[in-house]
């Protein structure tokens, strides 16, 4: 039996992929159910997905969720595999920006946050396609007035380039299991057989659920642990890319 959620965790419940051409009915009604229990979650939305850019009807729901504490983050530009990710046995081999230069990486950057911005989100948290970014992106987030990348697979948060990642979880060792530290339970609620199960996982423990946002803050403002582990940055810097 894996311990699961405790007193020692931090949860951001994350839903992915919300975008033009998405099952607005399914969202509406998974959303609200985990809205309508005192959850509050980060949506993923895609600027342009495949394309198609997002427009003023579908974003209207996200906004009554952020007025309820919810957290809208930036989910890459068009969803497309340009790039190249880290690929084996525990990452994607797909990526929208690692691997490409900084311009271009700028460009698609601040490509979708012009469309969000044209929605009236300004998105400080940004979710990479397929978990890849590497170091330019987080350069490029940091110019474009990001601050929080949600994704890293420590139990704990660290800062790179200005931004500070906000893990996912461990690579093969699920959410479900950990029971300390920083996770994120990912869903895509119109993909799911079941998408309630994250609501189920967190129960009796709400109190413990952050949204990206709130976790960059605790780590840079309150946290004396995130202090020191920030403070080593040049030196683990030196051994990773
Ligand atoms: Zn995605």
């Amino acid at each position: 039996m894996w311990p699961g959620v405790t007193r020692f965790s931090l949860v951001c419940l994350r839903f992915d992929d919300y975008h033009q051409d998405v099952d607005n009915e399914t969202w509406v009604d998974v959303l609200s159910r985990y809205d309508e229990r005192g959850l509050r979650g980060v949506v993923a939305v895609c600027p342009k997905y495949e394309g198609e850019r997002l427009s003023a009807d579908v974003v209207e729901f996200l906004h009554d969720l952020r007025e309820n504490g919810w957290e809208l983050a930036q989910h890459g530009y068009e969803h497309e595999d340009v790039g190249e990710g880290r690929g084996g046995p525990l990452y994607d081999d797909r990526s929208e920006f690692a691997g490409l230069d900084y311009d271009e990486q700028d460009r698609r950057i601040g490509a979708g946050r012009d469309i969000l911005e044209s929605h009236g989100i300004e998105p400080t948290t940004f979710i990479p396609p397929w978990h890849e970014y590497d170091r330019t992106t987080a350069r490029a987030l940091a110019d474009n007035g990001f601050d929080c990348i949600n994704e890293g697979r420590w139990p704990v948060p660290r800062t790179v380039e200005g931004i500070t990642l906000v893990p996912t979880h461990v690579p093969a060792i699920t959410p479900y299991m950990v029971g300390a530290g920083v996770v994120t339970m990912v869903s895509h609620p119109q993909l799911e057989d079941y998408p309630m199960k994250n609501a189920d996982a967190v129960a009796g423990y709400e109190d413990r659920i952050r949204t990206p946002s709130e976790v960059v803050d605790w780590w840079r403002n309150r946290s004396t642990t995130g202090r020191l582990v920030d403070a080593a940055e040049p030196l683990y810097s030196l051994y990773s890319h």
